[in-house]
């Protein structure tokens, strides 16, 4: 009986996902006519809602043609931003300065993918996407020790946002500790003929260090979250690949035991991880009730594992790293908490448990990244759901325990007082920096904003965008009903707090 229950639910699943999902490729994310160019991110808005223009854009296939694209960039005393074909990054760090600007697009860069196996590393173009390499990777009989969960973005974007999968053992989670060489193009004199390729260490493009093909066996425990702060650090110890995702109205956590499998085990899964965004009814009960129906889903159907590549039959779920890492459906709404090393400046938590304590400690330890994924309102002044809640969790996490941000995830609060976080090794990334492109042509308004973690210009609303954190009311929304508080728990934080009796 209960198999046949799981049987029609799975059945009515599959043909509503079926019949409501039409699979439209995006637009690329430089659209270009007489009066210029326009960039846009994958999520359709940048942070501060306003367009970000250029005058024109460089598509290279070649080294060759990306040096020629920097040096007319540099002789033309050009401003130029880097964008890929995916666009990933929620910052606006790929937007330039001025409308006259260049933009180097990436997405035409993407043809070669060299493996060395002797040396265990691969060479690749850094416009080739992660799903490329993995599958070029793993054909070869090797796989990437990590990548981010998403297959959809760059090899030259991840990297340079330091993006990450889980992971604190070995080199650890994050990709740009498993770099072990890259070349730059950069800005040169004009007697170097205006670009220059600095290397670092050999290779072309980005070489990352690989190993041997494993396999990976997953099993997810949808259980309860008492003892989650104490629990996290030995998990992250125990599962070479294990994260927590916390569902706090539910009073539910998701242990996820993730380990390496030794070859000879048989299994053929890939992990096809699906979420959905609810929050238009505006009710924190209806929301509940859909957490309800949605986390039952997900036990149901193994959290989008699937034993043989169509199915989740049960656990554990066994295949190739190359299937299980990254996946290419989406990644929303809940609590994700990802175990992360980095090789330096790191973090750690100690405890984080319905607002109560939340610390981090600067450099050479294993760190954790936790992910709040939230929903973004079409209108920038309408409020979201438990906006304050939001707001004040995230000034704890980054002004109380000085956590470091995601430079293709964060909103700019995430940014302010960067500079601080990063202690002297700021200062060593600005010297370089200066040194490569003396003339800031990779720099821009935006980046800079972000780099030095200024805050810009206060204005109505902005912090319900986290462009700002609120010191009056007109920050918030007052009229609908939202209003400059202190926080509940971390009392310096300044959130934006519905008050129903002042509407
Ligand atoms: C659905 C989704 C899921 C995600 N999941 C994860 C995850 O699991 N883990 C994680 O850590 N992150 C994750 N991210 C964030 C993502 O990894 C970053 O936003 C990443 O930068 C996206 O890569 P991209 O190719 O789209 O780069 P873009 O967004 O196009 O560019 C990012 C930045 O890098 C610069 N850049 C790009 N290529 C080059 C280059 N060749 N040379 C110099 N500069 C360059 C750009 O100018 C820009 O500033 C996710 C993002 C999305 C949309």
């Amino acid at each position: 009986m209960r198999f046949s229950n799981t049987l029609l639910l799975l059945i009515l699943c599959f043909l509503v996902i079926t019949w409501t999902v039409r699979s439209v490729p995006p637009q690329p994310p430089v659209q270009c006519d007489q009066t210029g160019c326009t960039v846009s991110n994958t999520y359709g808005v940048w942070p501060n809602r306003t367009n970000c223009k250029a005058a024109k854009v460089a598509y290279p296939t070649t080294e060759e043609e990306l040096i020629k694209a920097v040096a007319y960039a540099s002789e033309h005393n050009l401003k130029v931003k880097t964008v890929t074909r995916f666009s990933g990054t929620i910052p606006k760090l790929a937007c330039p300065s001025g409308s006259d600007a260049m933009l180097i697009s990436t997405s035409k860069y993407n043809s070669a993918i060299e493996i060395e196996p002797d040396q265990l590393t691969v060479t690749a173009d850094s416009g080739v996407s992660l799903r490329e390499l993995i599958d070029k990777v793993e054909e070869a009989g090797f796989s990437l020790a990590t990548s981010p969960y998403w297959e959809g973005m760059s090899i030259g974007g991840l990297v340079s946002t330091g993006s990450h999968g889980s992971s604190w053992s070995g080199r650890g989670g994050s990709v740009h500790d498993h770099v072990v060489g890259i070349n730059l193009v950069v800005p040169a004199t004009s007697s170097k003929g205006y670009a220059k390729v600095v290397s670092i260490e050999e290779g072309r493009d980005v070489k990352l260090s690989i190993e041997k093909a494993f396999k990976r066996s997953i099993t997810y425990n949808f259980t309860s979250d008492v003892a989650l702060e104490d629990m996290f650090m030995e998990h992250g110890k125990k599962f070479e690949f294990g994260d927590i995702t916390w569902y706090p109205s539910r009073k539910t956590a998701v242990y996820r035991y993730d380990l390496r499998s030794p070859d000879d085990v048989s299994g053929n899964g890939v992990n096809d991880f699906i979420e959905k965004v609810l929050e238009t009814s505006k009710s924190e009960n209806g929301k509940c009730k859909t957490a309800d129906t949605t986390l039952a889903y997900k036990k149901l159907t193994g959290n989008g594992l699937k034993n043989n590549g169509l199915f989740f039959t049960g656990y554990p779920v066994i295949g190739t790293q190359g299937k299980l890492q990254s996946s290419g459906s989406c990644l929303f709404t809940h609590l994700h908490l990802e175990l992360i090393s980095l090789a330096r400046g790191t973090r750690d938590i100690t405890v984080f448990h319905s607002m109560k304590r939340l610390r981090y400690s600067p450099f050479q330890e294993d760190s954790v990244v936790i992910d709040f994924n939230y929903y973004r309102e079409d209108d920038a002044l309408t409020p979201r759901l438990n906006q304050d809640v939001m707001e004040e969790m995230e000034q704890m996490e980054f002004v109380k325990h000085g956590a470091k941000p995601h430079w293709g995830k964060n909103r700019n609060v995430g940014f302010f007082g960067a500079k601080q976080k990063y202690g002297p090794n700021f200062e060593k990334f600005l010297e370089v920096k200066n040194k490569l492109d003396p003339k800031m042509m990779f720099s821009s308004e935006w980046s800079d904003e972000i780099l030095f973690g200024r805050e810009s210009s206060k204005y109505d609303g902005c912090a319900l965008e986290g462009n700002c954190v609120c010191s009056e009311d007109r920050h918030c929304s007052p009229s609908k009903g939202y209003f400059w508080r202190q926080g509940l728990v971390y009392t310096q934080a300044r959130v934006c707090r519905f008050s129903s009796a002042q509407v």
